[in-house]
């Protein structure tokens, strides 16, 4: 007697905890590459559900199935609001995904990527050509440097600036912290807009108060917005958006968005709007 369970071969999973007790299991079809660079733990997996997926210090990054949420979300919601968006300063987006959506604005004219792991971008370009896509636009320069280092001491001042930062742990937990954020502010232009990813607000409570809480201190508008992303802790994601001078919602710029008619998965005019309307449970633990 044989039972099917058994007699599958390649019968590998990858198991994400998103607390002590919880977590996504998901079914391995091939390990793709596994490694360890100078700062993190990285895999690259092929799933059955997802695709493939990057994994960076054991936590997924992406899967080639619901990225696109993630990155259209981090990219379009502020460079539909922002007047004039012509330089963009991207920290942390190894893999490409987020520049690849900030550079089909054509009012962009120029962005630097400030990614900590020279790795993981090789990676992305050889197993994630979808991602990388944007890496050879003339536009984009790539600096790799930990990103709250750069913005201590670089001289720049952009119109948007992004954190796409992996979770606060190992490298990327200067990324959460209140210089950082400070030194951030500086770099931006007087009608800049700071956008960060901010974690799950239902698994990461305590990490989206803290962050909250230092941006209220510094910005005179903060809003949280959310995107839907299934292979992420609760499938609620969460972003901020930072501004003294620009409404996400009042100075939303339907002209361009109109005009531009980008073609997208998640991201649209509605989506922009819903995304700002939060849970009650979110808006308290942001209060
Ligand atoms: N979408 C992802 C998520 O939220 O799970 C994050 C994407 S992206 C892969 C995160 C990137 O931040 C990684 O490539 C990582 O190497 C980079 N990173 C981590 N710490 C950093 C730091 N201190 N400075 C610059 N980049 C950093």
């Amino acid at each position: 007697m044989s039972f099917k369970y058994f007699e599958d071969l390649w019968n590998l999973w990858y198991t994400e905890l998103h607390n002590g007790t919880a977590g996504l299991s998901l079914k391995i079809k091939k390990v793709l590459y596994s490694g360890e660079s100078k700062f993190q733990r990285i895999e690259v997996f092929d799933t059955y559900e997802y695709g493939k997926m990057l994994v960076l210090y054991g936590s997924i990054m992406f899967t080639e199935r619901d990225e696109f949420v993630y990155h259209e979300m981090i990219a379009h919601v502020p460079l539909f609001v922002h007047p004039s968006p012509e330089t963009v300063l991207v920290i942390g987006g190894g893999d490409g995904g987020t520049v690849r959506e900030v550079l089909r604005h054509p009012e962009v004219k120029k962005v630097k990527m400030v990614e900590i792991d020279e790795q993981v971008v090789e990676i992305s370009k050889k197993y994630f050509p979808q991602m990388s896509s944007g890496f050879s636009d003339k536009r984009l320069t790539f600096i790799f440097k930990d990103g709250a280092e750069f913005v201590k001491t670089d001289p720049g001042k952009y119109d948007v600036l992004i954190v796409d930062s992996a979770d606060p742990v190992g490298p990327a937990d200067v990324l959460f912290r209140e210089e950082f954020f400070i030194n951030t502010k500086k770099r931006l232009k007087e009608n800049g807009i700071f956008i960060a990813q901010t974690e799950s607000p239902f698994y990461h409570s305590d990490i989206v108060k803290n962050t909250y809480s230092i941006l209220k201190g510094l910005y005179k508008n903060v809003f949280m917005y959310w995107a839907w992303i299934p292979a992420y802790p609760s499938a609620i994601w969460s972003f901020s958006f930072c501004s003294d001078s620009l409404h996400p919602l009042e100075d939303f710029k339907e002209e361009r968005y109109r005009e531009l008619s980008l073609e997208t998965k998640y991201y649209n005019k509605g989506i922009h709007f819903g995304a700002f309307s939060l849970p009650n449970f979110a808006h308290k633990l942001i209060k």
